[in-house]
């Protein structure tokens, strides 16, 4: 049976975490996003990270044998709603790594899994992907240009890929590239290939500004680009599976942490709502404001809803490969009206970087768009809806 409030045994940490955020991260935050800060921010961060660890907080839900927490999947999905009050969070507290260190750990041979798995995991370095291009659709990766061709025992990787986020700081970039002939069906004909972005060739371009902001989602050329044959992920030819397992329980983690940033503009708006007043009465007293309200609570209760229900199948053992896309769509949606609204209901002081809601009104807008732009979300689910459809099984709500 479904469970929606949080298990009697996680409510100690969750309520642990909720704290070290409120009191260690939020005040930092406004901090960290500043100019002003420079060369400042890696200190900043660094001294979130070890009051983490001393905590005990650090890369709960990281498995136990690559040396996380080793929290069961459930009771870090509860977790990450809290973690996802604050983006730097997931920094400060070493969530960030969980699916490029789950890959390693599958996927890599051993001298990277020596090399990179517990330094990824300690938060000594950190990780990148690259498979967006600039020149072609990368909704559609079937046609990413970037090639690698074995010469004798080195890959010589040739392209240019942009949206990698945090190249800039990053030890390596676990790159997708097309490792086959034109021939090969386009599912069987590309790889993963780390690459570490101190490799001769591996040029950063520029730090991509998004809504004005240089934020680390880098453009970069590879030029010649060599690097060992075992810095292959996995078999040739399977980048695609390997990107599905990567992406797949990660989109639960992402639409926890999105209700964790509404919960947060819905308290935000709430408390204005009953603070300021205008034309007399207090805000939250006119209609159109409590209608805010309550598409609010309604939207994020049903993505709560919807999120949970997917996690559980997850744990089940099933791929929830529909509710899945059901939730990336829906919670992205939710999270930005919710935002939009908090914004709306703060006036002049919403848009301002007094309250953290512009931010975090910016970064509601890309999740429409990382991880699987929504249309594409919505074409997959539908059309296998409708194969079940069309195979006779139909899609009773009720038996999923
Ligand atoms: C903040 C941020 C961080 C990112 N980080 C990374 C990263 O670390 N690594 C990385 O590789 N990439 C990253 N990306 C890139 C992201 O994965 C791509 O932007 C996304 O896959 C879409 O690709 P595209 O931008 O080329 O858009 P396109 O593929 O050109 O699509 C543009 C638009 O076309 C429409 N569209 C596409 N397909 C369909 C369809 N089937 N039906 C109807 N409409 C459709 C959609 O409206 C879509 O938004 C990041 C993006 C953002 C915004």
């Amino acid at each position: 049976m479904l469970n929606l409030s949080i298990p009697e045994h996680i409510a100690p940490l969750r309520n642990k975490v909720l704290n070290f955020v409120e009191q260690e991260v939020y005040p930092v935050e406004e901090q960290l996003q500043s100019d002003k800060v420079g060369s400042r921010r890696g200190e900043i961060l660094r001294g979130l990270m070890d009051k983490a660890k001393t905590q005990g907080l650090w890369a709960m839900g990281h498995p136990e044998e690559i040396g996380g927490g080793g929290l069961p999947f459930m009771d870090y999905v509860f977790v990450n709603e809290v973690v996802g009050r604050s983006d730097i969070a997931t920094v400060a507290l070493g969530t960030h790594s969980l699916q490029d260190s789950i890959m390693l750990h599958r996927y890599a041979s051993d001298e990277w899994r020596d090399k990179y798995l517990k330094p990824l995991v300690d938060g000594e370095v950190f990780p990148s992907f690259g498979m967006t291009e600039p020149d072609v659709a990368s909704s559609d990766p079937t046609q990413l240009q970037t090639r690698a061709v074995l010469e004798g025992d080195e890959w010589v990787i040739n392209g240019r890929k942009w949206f990698t986020s945090g190249a800039g700081t990053a030890a390596y970039t676990t790159c997708m590239v097309r490792t086959e002939d034109d021939e090969t069906p386009a599912h069987a004909a590309f790889s993963m290939i780390v690459v570490p972005t101190d490799t001769a060739g591996y040029n950063i371009l520029r730090d991509v500004k998004v809504m004005g902001q240089a934020e680390g989602h880098y453009e970069v050329e590879y030029d010649n680009v060599r690097v060992p044959k075992d810095n292959l992920l996995g078999p040739r030819g399977q980048g695609f599976k390997i990107a599905q397992d990567r992406l797949g329980p990660g989109r639960i983690f992402h639409c926890m942490r999105w209700l964790g940033q509404a919960q947060r503009a819905f308290d935000l708006m709430c408390n204005r709502a009953n603070n300021r007043v205008a034309f007399g009465k207090n805000l939250g007293e006119h209609q159109q404001i409590q209608k805010f309200i309550f598409d609010s609570a309604a939207e994020i209760q049903a993505s709560r809803l919807l999120t949970l229900h997917a996690a559980q199948k997850i744990d089940e053992g099933g791929e929830a490969r529909e509710e899945i896309g059901l939730i990336k769509v829906y919670g992205a949606k939710m999270l930005h009206n919710v935002i939009d609204r908090a914004i709306q209901v703060h006036g002049a002081l919403g848009v301002t970087e007094d309250t953290p809601l512009e931010r975090m009104y910016r970064h509601a807008r890309f999740a429409r768009i990382y991880d699987g732009a929504d249309e594409v979300h919505v074409q997959t689910t539908a059309r296998r809806i409708l194969r079940r459809y069309a195979n006779g099984e139909g899609y009773d709500f009720g038996l999923r």
